[in-house]
């Protein structure tokens, strides 16, 4: 249903052509958009569930995006009452010293999904092309190989169960101008704001550089890549449920088969 928000392989990406404003069928209509987002989150409830007991798929959840993108947001919104059990969320902030004396992908594979399970990555190994890119953290001859390396992690993860799922959180610099200043202005919001969030926004032109190339070169048959219009929260939300909804349902999971010779059996 959201196909367009899909790169394909190798399509070549600029991100000004892609609107984070989009509101899709439900322009003007945020009410619908957040029933229908309603309806697809007890679906998705339903979905885990069926992932869970039969165990056999593992899902990995890819959230990458500017800062105040909307990736806690997300999480919280889109998970809404599915059972924790389940569903595990992996953040990465900057690597330990232990995680740095190691390849990139060491602290990233440690914990990728088991069977029955979906992981959720807040941040993740595309953190080693793009702030890493952005600022020079390792030399361009080590980052510029990185690319293939992701591809054929992935597809190791693919070939070996895994059903992979990335989500970019399109924002343009005005709305990002807006969430940074809420979380100055509120003092609920303090604990988010970071100073250095002001030197990574002065960067912005280098990063939306190092995205189109994440996204021109990393988005494969077997982990897909989408641009997620996210300025609108709402629309966010449903656009990822959707995705996610649909992608479980593709899997035809099914029930374990239950032991034989239950029907009868009365519990005194
Ligand atoms: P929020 O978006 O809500 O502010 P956050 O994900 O930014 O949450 P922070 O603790 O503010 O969490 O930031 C984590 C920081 O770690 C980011 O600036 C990110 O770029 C950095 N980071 C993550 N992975 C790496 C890496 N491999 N190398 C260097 N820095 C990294
Ligand atoms: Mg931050």
């Amino acid at each position: 249903m959201y196909e367009r928000y899909r790169v394909k392989p190798e399509q070549e990406i600029d991100l000004n052509e892609w609107d984070p404003a989009d509101a899709g069928a439900f322009e003007g209509d945020k009410k619908a958009g957040k029933e229908a987002t309603k309806k697809l989150n007890k679906r998705l409830e339903a979905l885990q569930e069926l992932l869970y007991a039969e165990g056999k798929h593992k899902v990995l959840i890819v959230l990458q995006a500017m800062d105040s993108g909307g990736k806690d947001g997300t999480i919280r919104h889109v998970f809404d009452g599915v059972n924790p059990q389940g569903v595990k969320v992996a953040s990465f902030k900057r690597p330990t010293p232990e995680e740095l004396a190691h390849d990139y992908l060491w602290r990233v594979h440690k914990v990728t999904p088991g069977s029955g399970e979906i992981v959720i990555f807040n941040r993740s190994h595309y953190e080693d092309v793009l702030v890493v890119r952005v600022h020079n953290l390792v030399p361009e001859k080590v980052w510029s190989r990185r690319y293939e390396q992701i591809n054929a992690f992935e597809k190791q993860l693919a070939e070996e169960g895994t059903t992979i799922l990335k989500f970019y959180l399109h924002i343009d610099k005005d709305e990002q101008k807006e969430r940074l200043q809420a979380r100055l202005d509120e003092p609920d919001k303090n604990w988010k704001f970071a100073k250095g969030d002001l030197a990574e926004r002065a960067l912005w032109p280098e990063y939306q550089n190092a995205y189109e190339a994440v996204l021109s070169r990393t988005s494969t048959d077997h982990a897909p890549w989408y641009i997620i219009p996210a300025n609108r929260k709402w629309y966010r939300n449903l656009v990822i449920s959707q995705i996610l909804v649909e992608t479980l349902e593709g899997l035809k999971m099914e029930y374990p088969q239950a032991e034989e010779g239950l029907e009868g059996i009365v519990i005194d």
